[in-house]
Order: structure tokens, then sequence, then C-alpha cells
């Protein structure tokens, strides 16, 4: 299939472009590299020994991106282009509601009219708000604490009423829970700028010593040790998640959590860190982080029986992989 992936040289988006490309796909790319570098691409097509099609155009810009349609036959488009920072939504709502809303808009619109039969969607963990552990897709969902949150949620419901509008149309809302580790090769992986806001990255940059210590947010919360629990993914099985949800979806929306299943806390990623790459990791407890909720993972039943997917990849490799990446990169 002819695959257009939105936000491809980004972290998500460049391990993606791996899987498609060898699963047998070409892969048009179009990333205005906001928030990645062109280089990623190159990468992806040392590790593939395959060509991408570049575009370096903002998806919010609906003349550029029907260029692009116009130009190719599409088969499918997976939209992983958008703002991420949770604490930066906060504080420029504007930016995170046009480009994260208005790019969804503008790519649908070029969808229905170029005849593009299928749209995967980006989604997170984060639409579930405060409910009830483990997350089903029939949740309804509640209030996120955030800008960034809300894009996502409100990108939700615009799909959603467009396929009600359009029965024909086949849109994936993919849910992930917390993509971590990088591509096996070392060669791509989750490179921030500046402090990192999450915790692989963070203890990543601790084992590197540019950061001296991790500081842990919390250890009060109603979980195993007191630290926060999330359900994280390793980013390649993520990314197979993608391929198998273009090969297997139907008219209609699907919603799918991709997640292990399995909650892991702050101290156990650490600890298995250490584990896996024989290297410590100081860190001190502080106070919580406003907004963090104590749990957050999935329940993978629906992927598993509709997909036939799951993950294969553990903490170890995760963390493994994550720390493969991190010392061979140079910023
Ligand atoms: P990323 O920032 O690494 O990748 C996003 C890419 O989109 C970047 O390459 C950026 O340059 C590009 N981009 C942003 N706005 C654009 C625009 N208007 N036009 C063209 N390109 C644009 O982020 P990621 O971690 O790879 O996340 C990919 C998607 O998955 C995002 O939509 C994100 O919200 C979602 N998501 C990420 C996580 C996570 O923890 N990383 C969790 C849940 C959901
Ligand atoms: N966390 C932490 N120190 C950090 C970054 C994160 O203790 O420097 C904790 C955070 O409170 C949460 C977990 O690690 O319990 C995962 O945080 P991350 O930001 O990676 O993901 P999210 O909270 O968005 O799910």
């Amino acid at each position: 299939m002819n695959i257009l992936v939105t936000g491809g040289a980004g972290y998500i988006g460049s391990h993606t472009c791996v899987a498609l490309l060898e699963a047998g796909h070409t892969v048009i790319v179009a990333d205005n590299l906001i928030n990645s570098k062109a280089e990623t691409l190159e990468r992806v097509m040392q590790i593939t020994g395959k060509d991408i099609i570049f575009y370096q155009i903002d998806v919010t810009q609906a003349a550029a991106v029907e260029t692009l349609f116009a130009k190719h036959s599409l088969d499918g488009v997976i939209h992983f282009a958008g703002l991420k920072a949770v604490g930066e939504s906060v504080d420029k709502p504007l930016a995170y509601y046009y480009n994260n809303i208005v790019s969804t808009m503008v790519l649908a619109q070029a969808c229905q009219k170029y005849n593009v039969p299928r749209f995967v969607f980006s989604s997170s963990a984060t639409v579930y708000g405060e409910n009830k552990v483990p997350f089903v897709e029939t949740m309804k969902l509640l209030p996120t604490t955030n800008p960034y949150g809300e894009t996502k949620a409100i990108s939700e419901r615009i799909l959603t009423d467009v396929v009600n509008a359009n029965p024909q149309w086949s849109v994936a809302l993919l849910r992930y829970f917390n993509p971590v580790g990088a591509h096996e090769s070392g060669l791509i992986g989750e490179a921030p700028t500046g402090i990192p806001n999450n915790l692989m990255p963070y203890i990543a940059q601790v084992a590197k010593g540019k950061l001296d210590k991790l500081r842990i947010f919390g250890n009060d919360y109603p979980t195993v040790d007191g630290t926060g629990v999330r359900d994280y993914i390793h980013v390649m099985d993520l990314a197979e998640g993608h391929v198998v949800a273009l090969a297997r979806m139907s008219a209609g929306v699907s919603i799918y959590n991709l997640g292990t299943g399995q909650g892991t806390s702050v101290l156990e990623l650490v600890e298995s860190f250490v584990a896996a790459n024989g290297i410590e990791i100081p860190y001190e407890i502080v106070a919580r982080r406003p907004g963090d909720i104590a749990k957050c993972y999935a329940d993978v039943t629906k992927a598993k029986k509709e997909l036939n997917w799951s993950t294969t990849r553990n903490i170890m490799d995760m963390c493994r992989d994550a720390w493969g990446f991190e010392k061979n990169y140079k910023d």
C-alpha cells in the first residue's frame, strides 16, 4: 500500500516507517521538522535499505497537503504529526489546539476529497482521564487535565463524526500507553530537546552522565511501592501495531488500546534499567508532579482478539534499547 505518514521523522513515526517499509509498503512522509531532523529518515533508509519519499510541509496547510494527495495515489494515512509536550500545552494552548486539531481536519478533508480509504490516528491513553484501571476502549472518556489531552479527545470526536456521515470510511483511533525504547540498531530513538519530561529518556540521560540524578515524583501513591505506575510499550511493538491495524481495519471507527496490559512502577523501571545495562541510576524522591495519576495501564483484550496483535518485547528489552540509542546519540 502507499501510506502517507505525517510526523514520520518523529519518534514513533520513524519507527513506524521502519515497520511499514519492512512489511513492503511504500512510505511517503510529511513532516515540517518542528521537533525532528531529516537525518532520522536517512537512518530509517539505512536500517531498511529502502527509500522514503519526503515532503517538508506543515500538514495544517491545506494547499500543501492537497498537492501531495493529488500527486500520490494513497491507500492510507497514519497521522502522527502533532505537538506533544503536556506542560507546554498549558502555556501555549492555542498553538496546541491549532496544530493538533487543524492538522486532523485538513487531512480528513483531503482523504474525503481524494477517496483515501484508511486513516489511522495517534491518540493517547490520556483520553481516559481518571477512569479506573485497566482502561478499556468502551469506557466513557473523562476530562483530561491539559490542552494536549483535549486535542486528542477532540480529534477522536471529529473523526468519529466524519465516519458517522461517511460510514464507508475506515478510521482507527489508536490509544498509545507509554512508548519507550528504540530500534534495536541504536540508530533511531527518542531524542527530546532540552531536559526530558518523560521518565525513560530522563533515566537514559542520567545513565550517560548528562543529568546528575533522577527525581521521582512522589512515593505516596496507592501503588505497589508508592511510585506511579504506567504501561510502558516498546516503540517497535507500537510501530508494528500500526502495520497490523492498517491491514485489518474495516469500515467505521475502530478504537484500540496499544499497550502491554502490564503496569510498571517508577522504581521497578529504574531497577530494570540497572539490571539490563549494569549502570547505577542515582535518584531522590521529590513531591508529586501536578496532574499525574497514580496508575495507567491498558486492557489489551480487544487488540489481541480483533487485530491478533500483542507485544513481544519486555521491560528489559525496552531498557536495553533505550540505552543502546542514548549511548550512541550525539546532540
Ligand atoms: P514527535 O514530536 O517525536 O513526532 C511528531 C512529529 O510531527 C515531529 O517530527 C514533528 O516535526 C512533526 N510535526 C508536528 N507538527 C507538524 C505539522 N503541523 N506538520 C508536519 N509535521 C509536524 O512525537 P511522537 O512521540 O513521535 O508522537 C507522535 C504522535 O503520537 C503525536 O501525535 C503524539 O501526540 C502521539 N502520542 C505520543 C505519545 C508519546 O509518549 N510519545 C503518547 C501518546 C500519543
Ligand atoms: N516520572 C518521575 N520523574 C521524571 C519523569 C517522570 O518520577 O523525571 C514519573 C511520573 O510521575 C510518572 C511516570 O514517571 O509516574 C511516567 O512519567 P512520564 O512523564 O514518562 O509519562 P506520563 O506521566 O505522561 O504517563
